[in-house]
């Protein structure tokens, strides 16, 4: 049986059978704070620099107080070690969660020791190792935004990994109702952006293409490491803007993200992407690019 593990960064272990969250948190009340989901493997967690990178660039742009880096890597390794222990070193899924704290509390909720801080780890869910080995149907979903809205509209925190993911998991209950597994946002001007929780990625030939954060999506973690790696093995990597016929063209598309890694899109509404002999070979290539990018970063 799984042991979940959870810690507060500011006391350390404790029993996630117990209540650690007031009704009030303003993490509950509004989803208003950060979080980030990292893969834990073979006793460490993936590519965690990048995570706390953008954990710090969120917190910045939320007006949350700076994390204490060294705290949360303290409250990481410390998880991280009584997992492997608890759970004879099974892949888990780590949460960090990082809100405001309490509407109600005495020193005012921008106060650091104020602020909820935890890091769990649980077992990943079987869906992952499903998509990654069986790939995943997709719809292109409007996401309601042109691709230069980000920049003019830096309240809408797009872009940043807040804790407030209803929407993204309402287009993945209207994509489940529809027959598809996952889902490809588009801009209101046509241009590819992400899926709900991963980052688009096309291959053709030892070229990977993913779109610009900028079009309005977050900074994946998983790209980057793929990307980097790519690099250094000689392939071209682009971030440029990419239609959904870019998509039908590559040789093979590619849902990327922190637990799944890479998830083969088969299908994006009612075309269905087959492979060919090289386009095959390439996706095998590629996945096993990006699994070892993630476990190694
Ligand atoms: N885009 C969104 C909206 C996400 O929620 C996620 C991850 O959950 C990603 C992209 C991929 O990010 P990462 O590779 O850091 O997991």
């Amino acid at each position: 049986m799984v042991t979940t593990v959870l810690f507060d960064v500011h006391h350390g272990r404790r029993d996630p059978r117990q209540p650690q969250i007031h009704a009030d948190d303003l993490a509950v009340v509004r989803g208003d704070g950060i979080f980030e989901t990292l893969l834990v493997r073979d006793g460490r967690a993936c590519n965690l620099q990048r995570h706390l990178d953008r954990f710090a660039t969120g917190a910045a742009r939320m007006d949350l107080p700076a994390p204490d880096v060294a705290a949360w890597r303290t409250a990481v390794e410390g998880a991280v070690a009584a997992w492997a222990q608890d759970n004879e070193n099974a892949d888990g899924l780590m949460r960090l969660v990082y809100s405001r704290g309490r509407e109600s509390a005495p020193a005012g909720p921008q106060s650091p020791d104020a602020a909820t801080a935890l890091v769990m780890i649980t077992a990943v869910g079987a869906n992952a190792a499903h998509a990654r080995e069986r790939g995943v149907r997709v719809c292109l979903l409007d996401r309601g935004y042109p691709v230069d809205f980000a920049g003019r509209a830096p309240w809408q925190l797009i872009g940043v990994k807040t804790l407030s993911y209803a929407a993204n998991m309402a287009a993945l209950r209207y994509a489940a109702a529809h027959g598809f597994d996952d889902v490809v946002y588009l801009s209101s001007d046509g241009a590819v952006l992400e899926g709900p929780r991963s980052t688009v990625v096309a291959v053709r030939d030892r070229e990977l293409r993913t779109p610009p954060v900028e079009s309005g999506i977050l900074p994946g973690t998983t790209v980057a490491a793929i990307f980097a790696l790519a690099q250094a093995r000689g392939w071209v990597c682009r971030t440029e803007p990419l239609t959904p016929d870019d998509l039908l063209a590559a040789d093979s598309v590619w849902l990327c993200s922190s637990v799944t890694i890479a998830a083969r899109v088969t299908r994006i509404d009612d075309t269905d992407l087959a492979l060919d002999a090289d386009a095959a070979r390439g996706a095998a290539e590629f996945a096993e690019l990006a699994q070892r990018a993630v476990v190694t970063a």
